[in-house]
Parts: C-alpha cells; sequence; structure tokens
C-alpha cells in the first residue's frame, strides 16, 4: 500500500475513535482538531499525510523541520505546528517555519518570539506548554497557578503572540487511563487562567498522543498530537 492509502485508512480509524470518545462526554467531534506529527519521516510522508486531507502538520525540531519544508515549497494549504522544546536563538528561524507555537515554555522564549514576530508585523498564535507530571525530564512550566497566571501577565503585554490555550505532554504510562488526572489539569488550570485573564481566548488544550488521544477527547482536548496512529512506528 502506498503511503497515502495507508494513512487515509489509519485516519478513518482515528476519526472513528475521536467521534466515539466525544460522543461519551457529550462533545462535538469537530472541535477536535488532528495535528499529523511527521517528525522522523521524510517529506514524501507529509506530502501523502497532506493529500489523505490532513491539514495540520507538526514537527518537533526547527532543523528538520526546515529540511522537510524546502522540499515541499508547493505544498499549499497546510499549517505548520511546533511541538517540540524551542530554544530562544532559534526564535527567528521558528517563526518563518511554523504557523503556530505549541510549546511556549518560559517567558523568556515567548519575549524572544514578540520581538520577531512584531519585526515581521505578525500575530503568532502560541500556546503554554505546561509540565502537568513535572517530570524532571520535561520541558514545560510548573503545573502551579500562580506560577503559570504570573507568566500570563507577562506574555499578555508582549507585542505579536496571541496567546489560545495550554500543552502538555501526560506522563508515559502503559494504561492510557494513567493520563486521565494530568489531562484534567491541564483542563482546570486553563479555566483558572481564563477566569483571570479573559482577554485571552483559552479556545486551545493540546494534549493527547497515540497512546492517550482517546481519553484526551473525553478530558476536551481540541488539538490531538498524533504520530504513530496514523504515520505507523517510527525508525530510530
Ligand atoms: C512525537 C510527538 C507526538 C506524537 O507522538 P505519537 O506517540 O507518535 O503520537 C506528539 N507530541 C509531541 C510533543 C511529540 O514530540
Amino acid at each position: 500500500m502506498d503511503w497515502q492509502t495507508q494513512i487515509a485508512a489509519n485516519l478513518e480509524g482515528v476519526r472513528a475513535r475521536i467521534a466515539r470518545a466525544a460522543q461519551r462526554v457529550g462533545r462535538d467531534p469537530a472541535a477536535v482538531t488532528i495535528v499529523v506529527v511527521t517528525k522522523t519521516m521524510p517529506a514524501e510522508v507529509v506530502r501523502a499525510a497532506a493529500a489523505a486531507g490532513l491539514a495540520d502538520i507538526g514537527e518537533n525540531r526547527v532543523q528538520e523541520a526546515a529540511a522537510k519544508r524546502a522540499q515541499l515549497d508547493d505544498l499549499a494549504g497546510v499549517r505548520w505546528h511546533m511541538v517540540g522544546h524551542l530554544q530562544r536563538n532559534k526564535a527567528g528561524p521558528a517563526l518563518e517555519l511554523f504557523d503556530t507555537i505549541h510549546s511556549v515554555d518560559s517567558v523568556d522564549l515567548a519575549a524572544a518570539l514578540a520581538r520577531r514576530a512584531a519585526a515581521a508585523v505578525r500575530v503568532v498564535p502560541i500556546l503554554l506548554e505546561v509540565n502537568v507530571g513535572g517530570e524532571a525530564t520535561k520541558f514545560g512550566l510548573p503545573p502551579r497557578e500562580e506560577v503559570l497566571r504570573a507568566a500570563v501577565e507577562a506574555i499578555l503585554a508582549l507585542p505579536g503572540l496571541r496567546l489560545e490555550g495550554l500543552m502538555t505532554v501526560a506522563p508515559p504510562a502503559a494504561d492510557p487511563q494513567a493520563a486521565r488526572p494530568a489531562f484534567r489539569r491541564l483542563r482546570a488550570l486553563a479555566a483558572d487562567l481564563q477566569s483571570h485573564y479573559p482577554q485571552a481566548s483559552w479556545r486551545h488544550l493540546s494534549m493527547g498522543m497515540t497512546d492517550d488521544y482517546t481519553v484526551a477527547v473525553e478530558e476536551g482536548a481540541t488539538l490531538v498530537r498524533l504520530g504513530r496512529a496514523l504515520l505507523g512506528e517510527r525508525q530510530r
């Protein structure tokens, strides 16, 4: 089977599972956008994913995304999402490559992005990454109301950015249900921020990956970031 046929078949299954998860909690499945995470996959896979109907492409490294995009000059109508850790000194290149940044994990990074965005006369949608599990190995702001409120207060004062919500990567676990508290926590943190900063939209919760996306949808995810569920296992 070629890539496009394989991805289209996987996508059908994923959409059905999202629809059932949304139904279980009375949500509209159309409120969930699938971001296909194409890291480690060649440009032709991105092209096949787009042809299969996936218009939101996620990458986690600036350099890899740059190499792929150079081969996809003619690919129109897709949005590029940065989902991996971003270093401050890559803010400029990242903005040239990505439409939206899910992984803003410090006020310093937000400020670097804001400077570049304002210089380019752009308004860039961003999400704040929260390390809900508090894992030492993960990036993200700590899951504490005071810390997040202070970060949001500072970020809302910056030009060139539009804060649209929160993002998290749940701690790895064999049982998808184990991710539920993390997703609930992210939703609760967003609700707290919404009550203090209603001027931001708080429309997005970017949460849920291949192993736990149906649970994330039940807990309110609006953006699920899927690699293996759509593309199969990554080569190491
Ligand atoms: C790789 C990655 C994903 C997708 O992971 P799968 O388990 O393959 O679905 C999602 N989010 C981030 C931040 C990633 O790095």
